[in-house]
């Protein structure tokens, strides 16, 4: 089965779900088409679910992951060093053993993250992906004006500021760990989760901001 979505024009070996993607996809909106017919569902509350999965649930799990690493400098270490394992620690695994990398913001670096090729995402700790991040104008402008597609999502980090960009495959996903946002050094991790958004997790974003 995986070896039908190989793709052989790449020039990083990228694994292919995508056109797995796409076959549920379009069952899931068939059955959704039927149903909402016979009016067994109405679509916006399909549509509000999904939002959900997208903006909270999913990426809870990732929050949980920075707000852990803030609070737990060994947490932070391992994360470093071996993020899948130390993710896996809490609970969250690829659902098909892709390898998980952390990138963490500081002072000098901001870190972006993208699939230039498809919609590789981690997740495991964000959930679904949302619209914009599988563009094609997000994915091949994340690469050539990082600040300016940044600047759109309302960031503008200083030009001292260094702005690395990680491009995923379907063998190594990114988590940016972004820096505490000042005065929250009283707050728990559910505290500090709270604060984590999945755009920050992504790098289009900073925390303590609400998305
Ligand atoms: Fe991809």
């Amino acid at each position: 089965m995986h070896d039908d979505h190989h793709h052989h024009d790449h020039d990083h070996d990228h694994h292919h779900h995508d056109n797995r993607y796409s076959d549920m996809q379009a069952r899931v909106k068939a059955l959704e088409t039927v149903l909402a017919e016979k009016g067994l569902i109405d679509p916006k509350a399909i549509d509000a679910i999904v939002e959900t999965y997208e903006t909270k649930i999913g990426p809870r799990n990732g929050a949980r992951v920075v707000a852990r690493a803030w609070s737990d400098a060994g947490f932070a270490e391992w994360l470093k060093t071996d993020a899948t394992a130390a993710i896996a620690s809490l609970g969250y695994t690829g659902r098909q053993g892709e390898h998980m990398r952390a990138v963490f913001n500081t002072p000098d670096t901001h870190n972006l993250v993208v699939c230039t090729l498809c919609s590789c995402y981690p997740w495991a700790v964000l959930g679904l992906p949302p619209v914009w991040y599988k563009a094609p104008a997000y994915r091949s402008r994340a690469v050539i004006d990082p600040r300016g597609v940044l600047s759109e999502f309302g960031l503008t980090p200083p030009e001292t500021k260094k702005i690395r960009v990680w491009d995923s495959t379907a063998e190594l996903r990114y988590l940016v760990i972004p820096e505490r946002p000042e005065g929250t050094d009283g707050l728990g991790e559910e505290a500090l989760a709270d604060l984590v958004s999945r755009d920050a997790m992504i790098g289009t974003a900073v925390a303590g901001v609400k998305p």
